[in-house]
């Protein structure tokens, strides 16, 4: 806290005899900003007090104080987000779920995890590990993103295209709202259509409406082994027109990426790690799943036909497991790698037959505008990630180049029947894009939901949609 608010240094005592003196920071700097790139991302208030409750008792204690007062909460999770949503904005409490990270139970009977919002994925991940027989597909990126983070997120990442995306997975949540009530939706049940679905509601809502105190997830039995394909091509044409035609061939991928070669560089020299071919402007890496060796290799015999109709240069198939580890190890820190030279990293979403169109367009354009862009990520789901980078620019030269390219990539995905975000969410950074691209029909219903869920809008304010 940088100055001496009266209403945050009122509910300081207050907010200690919830949940102790321990769990309140007022140097709140590593609890300011998330992973989204810094000449994007919005300017965090100091002036706020961090609070770390351990119990949905205390959340809702915590809530309830804050209503009565109207101070805003922004709910952190692991920071790793990349729209700027876990970012205060505004004097106020920022509520971090850290100490909430027990994982309840893993129920086997009924191939489910329960575990509280602060629970890592990587936490979740080596706890269903321990359990033979089970897995929980999901993986978005970072394994430091926390459960209520990938919940309030719709989190996706690279195995959406064959397993889906957190929502696939969410059976329950326990949510505290703003009045500081508890509620508890869905359970340990596959369906359930009792009345308007307030969980699917709640999945994605990025902190926006309620607190999300623990969830209720569905495992799934254990896919089997992997291998690893990486297929070069000369052209971004080729590589990505082959990627409706594999999704046509009968083989679902557990994973199906598309990288410009600078973005391979990229991750080699982040890594250290040497990627399988050097040459070619665009590489597929494709991985496969499946309980035995000849049904890897059928899958992989397909996909290979495929890509040499398509023009593919060669087609590797990594099948140890640290060759296939360092592969992904690769692919996975691209973003890392060029982070300091990042202005943003757009995720739109497109129907997967217009991947190539989309991808086309867009780099005549960026050509067009002198900005360099990388583009990589899951075309497989039709999510196309495009970096937009610094290079070439002094200063703040990038800026009016940077706007421009952005409203075309987010013109054209909508043209296309896409969306300006597939899993990274809308946050602080794309609300004015989200309110300039959805129907006004759409944007008042939110307005209302966000207004019945939180009347005096205390909850991570100025975020997603103004009530
Ligand atoms: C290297 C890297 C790779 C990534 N790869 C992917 C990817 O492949 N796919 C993908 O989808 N994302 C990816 N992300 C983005 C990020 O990991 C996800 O958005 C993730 O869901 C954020 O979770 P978090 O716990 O870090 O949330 P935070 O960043 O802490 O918060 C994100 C939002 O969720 C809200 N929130 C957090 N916890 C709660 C809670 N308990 N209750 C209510 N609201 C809450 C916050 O208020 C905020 O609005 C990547 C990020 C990085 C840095």
């Amino acid at each position: 806290m940088t100055d001496s608010s009266p209403k945050l240094l009122e509910i300081v005592p207050l907010l200690e005899a919830i949940v102790g003196e321990r769990n309140i920071l007022l140097h709140p700097e590593s609890y300011l900003y998330d992973e989204t790139p810094k000449p994007v991302r919005p300017e965090a208030e100091r002036n706020v007090v961090v609070v770390r409750p351990a119990s949905t008792e205390e959340v809702s204690r915590i809530l309830r104080l804050a209503n009565e007062r109207g101070i805003p909460v922004f709910v952190r999770g692991g920071g790793t987000g990349l729209s700027g949503g876990a970012i205060p904005t505004r004097p106020g409490i920022v509520m971090s779920m850290e100490r909430m990270s027990r994982i309840v139970e893993i129920d086997e009977q009924n191939l489910v995890a329960v575990c509280e919002a602060g629970v890592t994925l990587r936490q979740l991940l080596e706890a269903v590990e321990k359990v033979p027989g089970l897995s929980f597909p999901p993986h978005p990126g970072d394994e430091s993103a926390q459960i209520g983070g990938l919940v309030a997120n719709n989190a996706g990442g690279a195995r959406a295209v064959k397993y889906g995306v957190m929502r696939n997975y969410v059976l329950g949540l326990e949510v505290v709202l703003p009045s500081g009530d508890v509620l508890s939706l869905g359970g340990k049940v596959i369906k359930n259509v009792t009345g308007y679905d307030l969980m699917h509601l709640i999945i994605g809502s990025e902190g926006t409406l309620c607190v999300i105190t623990k969830a209720i997830l569905r495992l799934i039995p254990e896919p089997g082994a992997t291998y690893t394909l990486v297929i070069p091509f000369d052209t971004t044409a080729e590589a990505i027109r082959t990627v409706p035609e594999i999704l046509r061939s009968g083989v679902v991928p557990l994973a199906l990426e598309y990288m410009d070669i600078e973005a391979v560089r990229a991750g080699e020299r982040v890594t250290g790690k040497k990627w399988p071919y050097s040459g070619g402007k665009a590489h597929l890496m494709i991985i496969v799943d499946g309980g035995t060796e000849d049904e890897l290799m059928h899958k992989s015999e397909v996909i290979e036909r495929v890509a040499r109709r398509h023009g593919a240069l060669d087609v590797l198939v990594g099948v140890g497991r640290r060759e296939q580890r360092d592969i992904l190890e690769i692919r996975s820190l691209i973003y890392e790698g060029l982070k300091e030279e990042t202005i943003e990293v757009l995720d739109v979403s497109v129907p997967i037959g217009s991947i190539a169109e989309f991808v086309e367009r867009c780099q005549d354009e960026a050509e067009r505008l002198g900005i360099k862009v990388l583009h990589f990520g899951h075309a497989g789901d039709g999510n196309v990630h495009q970096q937009v980078l610094r290079w070439g620019f002094e200063g703040d030269e990038w800026v009016e180049s940077y706007s421009k390219f952005k409203e075309f990539a987010f013109g054209l995905a909508r043209e296309l029947g896409g969306y300006i975000t597939a899993e990274h969410g809308i946050g602080m950074v794309k609300k004015e894009d989200m309110a300039r691209t959805m129907p006004e029909t759409a944007l008042t219903l939110m307005r209302a939901i966000k207004r019945v869920f939180d009347p005096n809008n205390i909850l991570n304010p100025g975020k997603v949609i103004d009530p």
